[in-house]
C-alpha cells in the first residue's frame, strides 16, 4: 500500500483560522494531557486522534463533507502535533439489517476523494464498529457483575411509557433490582438464542428521575435475530449507538470526538459509560471526550438521508450520483472539485450556533477554484447558423487562442475559421432591444451590427434567413479581411460585441447538461412544507450544443469553462470521445441574487 499524505491547503484554504475545536486541542496539547499515552504494543500515540464515524445506511452529503474536513483537516493541521494526529475512518455498524456493502465502498470511495486518507506511518485506521461486538459485550458482562446495568424484560411500549417525559419522572422497572448474577444469566441467554427479538433488553442502572432523559436507564443492548453484513449470524443480540459509540472511541484512544449538536444531550451519558468502564477496570485515563459542532444546514439543498432516498426511489432524480444531488457522488458527478469542497468547508468554519449557509457560498467555491485551474474553450450550446457571405467556400482561416488567459505556457487551442459557423442563438436579435450590441440586421436604412469574433474578424450582419414560422434558421455577415485578431490594423475597428463560435466544418457534436438547483426554495423541508413541492421543474435541461475541435480527446471528469456561459465538466459516467456529454457545474455569475 502506498503511503498518501492528506492534501495540502489550497491557496485560498486558511488552516489557521481558529475556532473553538483548535482552542481545545491546543490547549490540551499545552497541558499535555495525552502526551503519554502507549498503545497495545508499547507505541506512542499521537496528542491528537479524532475519527469520522458514518453509518453505512445511504450515500455521504455535503453535510458529512463538512464533518470529513473537520475531522481529517485536524488530523491534517496538528501532524505536527506530539508523537502526530491522525483520524479513523470508522463504520458505525451496529444496526444489522439497514448497512450494506454498496454503502461502505461508497462511503470509502467519497471520503478519498475529498482528498484524505487514514494512515499514519504506513498503518491503516480504517475500523468497524462491528470489530468490536466482543468487547462491547466482555464489558456489558463486567458493568453487569458491578450492578450498573440489568435486564429489563419489560416490553418496548412500558419501557416507553416508564421512562416519563420532560415533565414526568420515569419510573423503575419491575425488573431493575434482579441481581447481578439472574442479569448475567439472561443476558448469557439472550446473547445464545434463547429468547425471541423483544423479550428482553439490557439497560444502564443509571436514574429514572434524572432530569435529562438521556440518563433514565438507558438500553444498551437489544434482541435483533437478523443478519450482519460482516458478523453475519454470530450475533442475536446487538449494542445501541450510545454504548457502542464511547467505547468504540476508547478502544480506539481518540482524543477528541467530534459530532453534531444533537448529541450534546448524549454527551453526560457518553462520559457516564466510560466513567463506569474505568471503575471497573477496563479504561483510564484520559477518556475521550465529545465535543458538538453545529451541523451544515444549506439552502436550496436537502440532506435528510430518508428524503434523499425518496428523490432516488421515485426517480424524481438520476439516481444518487444525479448531479443536482447534494451528495457527494452527486456534486463530483456535477463537476465540484475536491479542492472546492474543501475550500466552501474552510469557509463556512466550525461554531456552535446553529446557521443556515447559502448555497452561493458553495458554488463561489467552485467559481474560485476552477478560474485559474480550468481550460477555456468555446461551446455553443443553442447553435445558430452563422454564414459569412464573402468568405470563400473552401477558405480556411486559422485562428488560435490561448488555454488559459493567464497561463500562456499551458500553450494555445488551434481551430480555423470557415465561411459557415455556429453561434449562439441568443447573440442575434432580429429586433433588437436597447442595449442590445450582438448580431441585428440593417434596420430602417442603418447597416446592421458590427461584431468581432473572437480571435477572428470583425463581421457586419447583412441579414438573415427564415421559416414560415418567423424562426430564425440563419444569419448572413459579411467578414472585414484587414480585421484579425492580433493583426495591427484590427485596432481600427471598435466593436461592443464579442462573441464565441465554431466553424460548422469542424465542430464536434456534443450533449450538454444544463442543471441548475433542485429545489427553488431555499428551504425546502422546513415547517410543514413537503419538500417535493419546491423542487425545480427547470433543474435540467438537454441541450444538442456543439464545442471546439480541440475538445476531440477529452477525458472524463475534465473541466473547462466554456467561454460566457461558465465551468463545465466532461461526464464521469457518459462521456466518451465518440459521444461527448458535459454538465454545467456553475455558471460564471450567481444568477440567484
Ligand atoms: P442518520 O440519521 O442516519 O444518523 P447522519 O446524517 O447522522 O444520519 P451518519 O452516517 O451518522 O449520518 O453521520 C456521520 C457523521 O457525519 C456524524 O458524525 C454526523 O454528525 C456527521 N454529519 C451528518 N450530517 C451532517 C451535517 N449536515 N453537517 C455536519 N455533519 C454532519
Ligand atoms: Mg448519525
Amino acid at each position: 500500500m502506498s503511503e498518501k499524505k492528506n492534501p495540502p491547503p489550497s491557496k485560498f484554504e486558511t488552516p489557521e483560522v481558529s475556532n473553538f475545536l483548535r482552542q481545545i486541542i491546543d490547549a490540551d496539547i499545552a497541558s499535555g494531557k495525552h502526551a503519554n499515552r502507549l498503545d497495545a504494543s508499547g507505541q506512542a500515540l499521537p496528542s491528537v486522534i479524532t475519527r469520522f464515524p458514518p453509518e453505512p445506511n445511504g450515500y455521504l452529503h455535503i453535510g458529512h463533507a463538512k464533518s470529513i474536513c473537520l475531522n481529517f483537516g485536524l488530523a491534517r493541521d496538528y501532524a505536527n502535533a506530539p508523537h502526530g494526529a491522525r483520524c479513523h475512518m470508522r463504520f458505525d455498524d451496529t444496526n444489522p439489517s439497514k448497512e450494506e456493502t454498496e454503502y461502505v465502498d461508497s462511503i470509502i470511495d467519497a471520503v478519498r476523494w475529498l482528498g484524505f486518507d487514514w494512515i499514519q506511518n504506513g498503518v491503516e485506521h480504517q475500523h468497524y464498529a462491528s470489530d468490536y461486538f466482543d468487547q462491547l459485550y466482555a464489558f456489558a458482562e463486567k458493568l453487569i457483575e458491578a450492578g450498573k446495568a440489568y435486564v429489563d424484560s419489560q416490553s418496548a411500549d412500558e419501557i416507553h411509557k416508564n421512562r416519563g417525559n420532560f415533565t414526568q419522572l420515569g419510573t423503575n422497572s419491575p425488573f431493575r433490582n434482579r441481581s447481578p448474577e439472574e442479569n448475567l444469566t439472561l443476558f448469557r441467554e439472550m446473547k445464545a438464542g434463547k429468547h425471541p427479538d423483544g423479550a428482553h433488553v439490557l439497560r444502564l442502572k443509571i436514574d429514572m428521575s434524572h432530569p435529562n432523559i438521556v440518563l433514565r436507564d438507558p438500553v444498551v443492548y437489544r434482541i435483533r435475530h437478523a443478519h450482519h453484513h460482516r458478523t453475519g449470524d454470530k450475533w442475536c443480540i446487538y449494542p445501541l449507538y450510545d454504548f457502542t459509540h464511547c467505547i468504540s472511541d476508547a478502544l480506539e484512544n481518540i482524543t477528541h470526538s467530534i459530532c453534531t449538536l444533537e448529541f450534546e444531550n448524549n454527551r453526560p451519558l457518553y462520559d457516564w459509560v466510560l466513567e463506569a468502564l474505568k471503575e471497573v477496570g477496563v479504561f483510564k485515563d484520559p477518556l475521550p471526550k465529545q465535543y458538538e459542532f453545529a451541523r451544515l444546514n444549506l439552502t436550496y439543498a436537502i440532506t435528510s438521508k430518508r428524503k434523499l432516498l425518496q428523490l432516488v426511489e421515485e426517480k424524481r432524480v438520476d439516481g444518487w450520483d444525479d448531479p443536482r444531488m447534494p451528495t457527494i457522488v452527486g456534486i463530483r458527478r456535477r463537476g465540484f472539485t475536491p479542492e472546492s469542497i474543501r475550500l466552501f468547508c474552510e469557509r463556512i468554519g466550525v461554531s456552535k450556533a446553529d446557521s443556515w449557509i447559502d448555497m452561493s457560498i458553495l458554488e463561489q467555491a467552485l467559481r474560485d477554484d476552477l478560474e485559474e485551474k480550468a481550460q477555456r474553450a468555446f461551446a455553443v450550446l443553442q447553435p445558430l447558423k452563422l454564414i459569412i457571405d464573402n468568405f470563400d467556400e473552401s477558405a480556411e482561416e486559422p485562428c488560435s487562442a490561448p488555454k488559459h488567459p493567464h497561463h500562456e505556457e499551458w500553450g494555445r487551442r488551434e481551430f480555423n475559421l470557415t465561411k459557415e459557423l455556429w453561434i449562439e442563438a441568443d447573440d442575434f436579435m432580429k429586433e433588437p432591444i436597447k442595449g442590445f450590441f450582438r448580431l441585428y440586421p440593417p434596420i430602417n436604412g442603418e447597416p446592421g451590427s458590427r461584431v468581432r469574433l473572437r480571435h477572428g474578424f470583425v463581421i457586419e450582419c447583412t441579414g438573415f434567413d427564415q421559416d414560415a414560422n418567423g424562426q430564425v434558421t440563419a444569419v448572413h455577415a459579411k467578414y472585414f479581411a484587414d480585421s484579425k485578431s492580433g493583426t495591427p490594423d484590427s485596432n481600427n475597428y471598435k466593436v461592443k460585441g464579442n462573441l464565441h463560435w465554431i466553424s460548422a466544418k469542424h465542430a464536434i457534436a456534443a450533449e450538454v447538461r444544463v442543471y441548475d438547483r433542485l429545489f427553488t426554495d431555499p428551504h425546502p423541508d422546513s415547517g410543514d412544507k413537503n419538500f417535493l413541492d419546491a423542487m425545480n421543474p427547470q433543474s435540467k435541461k438537454v441541450l444538442s450544443a456543439f464545442v471546439e475541435p480541440s475538445l476531440s480527446q477529452v477525458a472524463p471528469e475534465q473541466r473547462f469553462q466554456f467561454e460566457r456561459h461558465g465551468y463545465f465538466v466532461a461526464d464521469r459516467i457518459d462521456h466518451t470521445a465518440s459521444r461527448p456529454v458535459f454538465n454545467l457545474c456553475v455558471g460564471l455569475k450567481d444568477n440567484w441574487k
